[in-house]
């Protein structure tokens, strides 16, 4: 049985008392993990703090080549890594448009080493015969990353290399559902960085309190739900820290008339479905012309009665489980409440019976906004289409709900569709595509969605703070 260790200081440390790390797929205990407690979060941005000066002066050379070398690390350990995210999540190795453990460690190496490279330059504002004005970017010092189970080692990769880059020292916690690609990744990285620059502390919602609490933390990265988000923002206060929220996500897409059903549908189905529908940016209202609107949910159907559902280390297998029993409860009650509603479902609507938190892909017809399932994020294979005929009315629909995290429309006149897309009231608009995600172009929520953007160079000075310099001639 694993029994990995927490890392601080660059130590490993066990906690007296362990918990079960369950596989989705299979409801096997996979591993005991260490329960932190507050006293380990002390220990843990005492280190960080500690190691803080040293790293912030290393050049940004010397930082960069660090994390090239972390990016090797992750490389040279990619099927471990895979195997135990796919263990932990349940997502197929490969899966759904190759969208499964292979793409989150792949991701993980690219978006490090992309991140290495990036840089942030002094800013020339006046050079006169008066005065030299220069904006610097410097860092906040204890960085804390809060991360869900969805994407568990990406968006701790996502949290932690701009972090290192830009000079800070970082104390990370995983969701525990999902803690052992985190922890392994950690320890590799420790290998590599000074002892206290990177360090974890596994455990519940009491060790996100803890740290949101913590005064010598300045900022906090956190990916989750947006009530857990909210508590954060009012925990921190206590010391202002900066805050990048990523927050829940309702994305609604757009189907115009002008599209070829056959043509958009398998882009579509992969958008609403990919990684079970347990991502943020996933496509969850899907708005259809009424013209075609009988011909798209046909083809959806037909895609989701023939997609493999399994144990994600089995070949083929294209969709997983739901990660974790509380969602799966979550998907089941907003199925009832569809049918409730008088939703038409086009395929799927059931738990799969067996071992394991498995859900039919389902599709719904026929629901309305308003409606639970179309107003609610349900963060699994279920999703709701919805009827529309006036373009101009379906966008103030969809840009009711609170969320504002992506959005998209779909249409073969794409310069229409672009100028449609920016009337979406949300953080990302694609056109004829919806959830990618690249390491260049910022991405982030509007509304209840967040607060912040991460990558590229947008997502790199969020782990800054300004300083202004002037010197008179
Ligand atoms: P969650 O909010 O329940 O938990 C996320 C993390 O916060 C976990 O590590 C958890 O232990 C911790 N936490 C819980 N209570 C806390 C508290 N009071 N203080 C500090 N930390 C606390 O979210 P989840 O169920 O793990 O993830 C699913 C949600 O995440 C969905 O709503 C999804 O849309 C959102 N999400 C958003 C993005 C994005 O980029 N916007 C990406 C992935 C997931």
């Amino acid at each position: 049985m694993r029994q990995p260790e927490m890392i601080i200081n660059g130590q490993g440390i066990s906690s007296g008392e362990l918990y079960d790390v369950i596989n989705p797929a299979t409801e096997d205990v996979i591993a005991r993990c260490p329960r932190g407690t507050a006293a380990h979060v002390e220990q843990a941005v005492a280190a960080a703090k500690s190691a803080f000066p040293a790293w912030s002066e290393l050049s940004s050379d010397e930082r960069k080549a660090l994390l090239h070398e972390i990016a090797s690390a992750l490389e040279s350990h990619m099927p471990e890594l895979m195997e135990l995210v796919t263990l932990e999540t349940g997502k197929p190795l490969g899966g759904l448009n190759d969208v499964g453990s292979g793409m989150e460690v792949g991701g993980s190496i690219a978006w490090t080493q992309y991140t290495a490279e990036l840089e942030l330059d002094v800013d020339v504002i006046q050079d006169n015969e008066d005065a030299k004005v220069e904006v610097h970017r410097k860092p906040l010092g204890v960085v804390a990353s809060i991360t869900p189970w969805n994407w568990p080692l990406m968006i701790a990769i996502w949290h932690v290399m701009p972090a290192l880059r830009t000079g800070n020292t970082v104390v990370i916690k995983p969701s525990p559902y999902t803690p052992l690609a985190t922890l392994r990744f950690v320890e590799i990285a420790n290998s590599i960085l000074p002892a206290g620059v990177l360090n974890i502390v596994t455990g519940g919602p009491e060790i996100g309190a803890a740290i949101s609490e913590h005064k010598d933390i300045a900022k906090i990265v956190f990916t989750g739900s947006t009530a857990t988000g909210k508590k954060i923002m009012q925990s921190s206060a206590g010391n202002l820290k900066r805050l990048t929220l990523e927050l829940g996500g309702n994305d609604a897409g757009i189907v115009l008339a002008d599209v070829n059903v056959k043509d958009v549908a398998p882009q579509i189905f992969a958008a609403l479905f990919h990684n079970n529908g347990q991502t943020c940016a996933c496509l969850k209202r899907l708005y259809v012309h009424d013209s075609i609107y009988e011909e798209m949910c046909e083809a959806l159907a037909a895609i989701a009665v023939n997609v493999k559902v399994g144990n994600g280390v089995e070949d083929g297998v294209e969709l997983g489980p739901i990660q974790n029993n509380a969602q799966l409860n979550i998907v089941k009650n907003l199925a009832a409440s569809a049918k409730a509603d008088g939703g038409r479902f086009l395929c799927g609507g059931k738990e799969i019976a067996g071992k394991g938190y498995f859900f039919e892909p389902t599709l719904v017809a026929d629901l309305k906004d308003g409606h639970r399932l179309v107003d609610e994020e349900p963060f699994g294979p279920i999703a709701p289409i919805i009827r529309y005929s006036d373009v101009d009315e379906v966008i103030n629909r969809a840009n009711q709900n609170e969320n504002g995290l992506g959005g998209s429309i779909w249409s073969t006149d794409t310069a229409k569709a672009a100028q449609l897309a920016q009337r979406l009231e949300c953080g990302t608009a694609w056109v004829n595509e919806h959830g990618a995600l690249q390491p260049d172009a910022p991405f982030g929520g509007v509304k209840q969605s967040g607060i912040g953007v991460e990558f590229g160079a947008y997502g790199l000075k969020e782990y800054t703070v300004i300083q202004t310099l002037k010197v008179p001639k």
